[in-house]
């Protein structure tokens, strides 16, 4: 079983300077590849929404249709229907963007989350693309939490390795982690719960509270306890892809 770390959404904000990606996880799983977000797509690059443009400017995401994730699994041998299943943690356009690129993936979300980009209703909740979801996904939703992942209420999804969808509200209405076993330990994709790198002290708490939402200091605890987790952020710095000795 391997988990491979694609950035699918590379950037460079004008301020502060910093160099980031946005972590797409594929995994090899008893049904296939299963990629965990999927970054921009090509249409965000090609034709992109106003809204996308708009991001794309004050963030500094590059211009390179490459980072697309149906183009990196391309360059692994694989066509887009390798990845029959992609689990979101959120579906801003900056983590579905690609879901137009893999039109027949069955497309794991929180019940809450699929509402909510049918109804937005907070400034945060802009962050929808309509033309990510135009192509009438095949979504797969879930709400009730199904048992206990290491003291989270969680939703066990259909794939060994085990891999959980954890309720983490706040950010989007839906919003929520996904757990992956990876052997004896775990990757914890908090996606946009938890701050910029997954560190935990690098904004002050109003801003956590305004954007991240509120989980970040019981996540920063649970941490601290959990040493066989491996946490990541839905925005890693590009060292950390660097480290990961994979092609992005
Ligand atoms: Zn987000």
């Amino acid at each position: 079983m391997t988990i491979r770390i694609l950035n699918c959404a590379p950037m460079s904000p004008w301020l502060p300077r910093w160099h980031l990606g946005a972590p797409c996880l594929l995994v090899d799983t008893d049904r296939g590849l299963v990629l965990v977000d999927t970054g921009l797509g090509l249409h965000d690059y090609v034709t992109p929404a106003p809204m996308v443009r708009f991001f794309r400017l004050g963030f500094g995401i590059h211009d390179d249709p490459e980072h697309a994730a149906v183009r990196q699994l391309s360059r692994l041998g694989h066509g887009p229907e390798a990845a029959r299943h992609i689990v979101m943690t959120h579906l801003h356009f900056d983590h579905a963007g690609g879901l137009p690129d893999f039109p027949h993936a069955q497309v794991h979300v929180h019940r809450r989350e699929y509402e909510a980009t049918l109804h937005p209703r907070s400034w945060i909740e802009l962050g929808y693309d309509r033309s990510d979801f135009a192509h009438a996904p095949s979504w797969v939703l879930y709400d009730q939490p199904t048992e206990d992942w290491l003291g989270f209420q969680a939703i066990r999804l259909p794939f060994r390795p085990e891999v959980y969808l954890v309720p983490l509200f706040g950010h989007t209405r839906g919003h929520c982690g996904v757990a992956i076993q990876d052997g004896g330990a775990w990757v914890f994709q908090c996606a946009d719960a938890i701050p910029t790198n997954a560190q935990f002290d690098l904004t002050p708490r109003w801003l956590n509270r305004l954007v991240i939402g509120p989980h970040v200091p019981k996540l920063r605890d649970w941490a601290s306890r959990h040493p066989e987790v491996r946490l990541l952020a839905g925005h890693m710095r590009q060292s950390f892809f660097d480290a990961q000795g994979q092609p992005c």
